[in-house]
């Protein structure tokens, strides 16, 4: 139950509306992961303060140094605690909607891989995953356990006469400059459906930002739930802050 009476109401309408909706898409950001102990873009504690690290997550200086790029791609992405990080309340509802027989597309500016092993089955990952890395001349791909046994993880796959690839590998995640992924499959799932759920991000990273905009032209409800206020909140259906695990938790229980 919420203290606040207010922000109570407000998850009861979601509820309802979640309740009679049938194609749900789910917009999610750094946020909704604060909960399971990975800060988000603006906390005081994040990496992503760190000017000179976020300069570095570029694919040209993965290219000209991957020997700097590398150690400075792990201390962003892939600290201890982040690839420890479990789901929490809040993915695990948008899983819980979808194995109630939702039609659930959820759409993440995250690389962490969580929705996925909250058991979420259709997740666009626009911004890549931290999970794998590839190799950029045969295209294998390698998990999070070759990366993190790696300083600078290579690819080690041989060719027929015995010779190892050993080309530096191209992390998933999309590095700045580089173009989002399945946006278009974003924007057709937003138009089939009913809802659109935004959760834990500051619409403040193009394209993704103006994603709501596509649901509104459409004339499908935009519900917002974000601990602060976003640039879409005079034009959403509902909004609510407070911490998105509480109020999916309450409104999907
Ligand atoms: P952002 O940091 O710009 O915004 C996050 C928003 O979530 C903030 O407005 C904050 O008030 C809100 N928030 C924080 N904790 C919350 C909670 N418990 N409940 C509800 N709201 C909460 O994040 P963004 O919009 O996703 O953009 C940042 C970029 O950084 C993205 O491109 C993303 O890929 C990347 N990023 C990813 C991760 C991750 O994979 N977990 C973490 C940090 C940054």
């Amino acid at each position: 139950m919420f203290m606040d009476t207010k922000v109570g109401t407000l998850v009861e309408n979601l509820r309802a509306w979640l309740a009679s909706s049938e194609r749900i898409a789910v917009l999610t950001g750094a946020g909704i992961s604060t909960e399971s102990g990975i800060p988000d873009f603006r906390s005081e504690h994040g990496v992503w303060q760190d000017e000179d690290l976020l300069a570095a997550m570029t694919d040209r200086h993965l290219r000209e140094a991957p020997d700097d790029f590398w150690p400075k791609y792990k201390r962003t992405f892939l600290r201890p605690e982040y690839v420890a990080a479990q789901p929490n309340d809040g993915h695990g509802a948008i899983a819980q909607l979808e194995r109630r027989g939702k039609d659930v597309t959820v759409i993440t500016q995250n690389v962490d891989g969580l929705h996925q092993l909250a058991g979420s089955t259709r997740v666009l990952e626009v911004h890549g995953s931290a999970r794998f890395a590839r190799c950029p001349r045969c295209r294998s791909e390698y998990g999070l356990d070759h990366l993190l046994a790696h300083d600078i993880p290579r690819c080690t796959r041989e060719d027929a006469k015995g010779a190892v690839c050993g080309a530096v590998l191209h992390p998933d995640t999309v590095l700045f400059g580089q173009p989002v992924r399945h946006f278009d499959e974003a924007i057709r799932a937003i138009h089939r459906s009913d809802l659109l759920l935004v959760i834990g991000t500051s619409l403040t990273v193009e394209p993704v930002a103006s994603l709501p905009e596509c649901a509104q032209r459409d004339r499908t409800r935009v519900v917002i739930v974000n601990l602060e206020i976003t640039s879409f909140d005079a034009r959403a259906d509902l909004v609510i802050h407070a911490k998105a695990g509480e109020v999916l938790r309450e409104a999907v229980r």
